[in-house]
């Protein structure tokens, strides 16, 4: 069978008009000999509106319910997009997450995936209907509803995709395509034709959000196609044409041969920074300010830990703005517990990432980019590099500045 999974995010489905608008390029797709699985986020804003009803009650409540809540937004869209679907003469089947069953572990509002059931989807297939799945959401062994972190619905039309063995997942969202930088952000930013694997991962990574990193690593790990496209283009644009529009994700280690030495920049304005001030400085220390924070499911990324002075240092670190009101509460205890001398915790700082795999085989890409920043007068708080990747944390006031003067210096606009 050939199968192709096409996902639809928020903003593409964040009206009647563009849930029928949807359906017409569905249609289009239809009349291929493809067969089509549909994986649909809830239309847009509704998540957050779900998610601040919660807040509303409890600043930290519980994820379990939390989740029950917020995969809500998913089935409305689904639902629409079948009335849309039907009313042009298709048949359709719809599946939310517990259904299917897509199963989850039970971190619950940062779920991952550990398997899919094909049965439903194929008897559907065969049956000539249109799938239509609810992303971001899966059931764990107890039969409770978990969902997979914000922006998941990328990951679940690839795992779909990967468990269903589709030829390709084809990401369908408000820009066509993943450009050198946000295009929100900068009007000089280019779309980029296709971008090698590693580097949409460190995109991602680095909070590019046009695709959730979990996508990208499990398209990565099963080597599946994956297809950046818009879907606010007119429905009726040839199906060959859509094809090559958008951006591909490659494999092909070859394309990167003559390109350019830096190939995105992406930022991230959703994490606090923490530090720890004047800790004494002995071993194990890194590892007990940690290791409650990892325990506690929180991801933490940048880590920078300062030259000692008189025993004592100062450890920072960042983390996503939606765990920093727990990572408060674990770090007003270890600083008493590690007799420390006080804390602080920032909100306005912004993350920005520097991507390419020409760094591998080129020097002078942090000087060039330290300096340019430099000449602006941005002050660097943290650094840390990868192969591929310089990271950088700055005052979030300076963010636009940023950006604009690296894809300048880098002169990306000719990408
Ligand atoms: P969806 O609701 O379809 O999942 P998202 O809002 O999650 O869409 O992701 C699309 C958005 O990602 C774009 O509107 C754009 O502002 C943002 N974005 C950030 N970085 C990039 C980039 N490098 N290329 C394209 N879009 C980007
Ligand atoms: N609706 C969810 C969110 O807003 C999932 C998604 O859009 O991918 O995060
Ligand atoms: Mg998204």
């Amino acid at each position: 069978m050939n199968i192709i999974v096409q996902k639809y995010g928020g903003t593409s489905l964040g009206s009647i008009e563009r849930i029928n608008n949807v359906a017409s390029r569905i249609k289009k797709w239809a009349a291929t000999n493809y067969k089509l699985v549909i994986v649909v986020s809830a239309m847009s804003g509704k998540t957050n509106e779900l998610n601040d009803l919660a807040h509303q009650i409890d600043e930290l409540p519980n994820k379990k319910s939390l989740d029950f809540i917020l995969s809500s937004g998913e089935q409305v869209s689904a639902g629409l997009l079948s009335i849309s679907l039907n009313k042009l003469g298709f048949e359709t089947e719809l599946f939310n997450g517990s259904q299917i069953p897509i199963k989850t572990d039970s971190n619950f509002t940062k779920a991952r995936i550990e398997g899919i059931e094909k049965k439903l989807i194929h008897d559907a297939l065969n049956k000539n209907k249109i799938v239509i799945v609810t992303g971001f959401q899966g059931v764990n062994n107890k039969n409770q509803i978990t969902t997979l972190g914000r922006g998941g619905s990328d990951t679940s039309a690839v795992a779909v995709a990967v468990a269903i063995n589709a030829k390709e997942c084809q990401i369908f969202t408000d820009v066509d395509g993943v450009y050198t930088t946000d295009p929100r952000l900068y009007n000089k930013a280019k779309r980029l034709t296709e971008i090698t694997f590693e580097e949409m991962l460190e995109m991602a990574g680095s909070g590019s959000k046009v695709l959730q990193i979990r996508s990208v690593e499990l398209a990565g790990k099963y080597k599946l196609p994956l297809r950046v496209l818009s879907s606010l283009t007119r429905p009726d644009v040839d199906i060959e044409i859509e094809k090559v529009s958008g951006t591909l994700i490659t494999f092909e280690e070859n394309i990167t041969m003559e390109k350019e030495i830096v190939t995105g920049i992406a930022f991230n304005r959703n994490e606090t920074k923490f530090t720890l001030v004047g800790v004494p400085d002995k071993p194990g220390i890194a590892h007990k300010i940690l290791l409650p924070i990892s325990k506690a499911n929180i991801e933490i990324d940048v880590i920078v830990q300062n030259i000692s002075k008189d025993g004592l240092t100062d450890f920072s670190f960042t983390v996503n703005k939606n765990d920093s009101a727990m990572v408060n509460k674990i770090i007003e205890r270890l600083v008493n517990e590690l007799n420390a001398q006080s804390y602080v915790c920032d909100d306005n700082i912004c993350k920005i990432g520097l991507v390419g795999v020409g760094m591998r085989s080129n020097v002078g890409i942090a000087d060039k980019m330290f300096s340019s920043l430099a000449k602006e007068n941005v002050n660097i708080q943290m650094i840390s590099t990868s192969e591929i990747k310089i990271t950088v944390v700055i005052d979030d006031k300076y963010t636009e500045l940023a950006i604009k003067v690296l894809h300048d210096a880098f002169e990306l606009d000719k990408s």
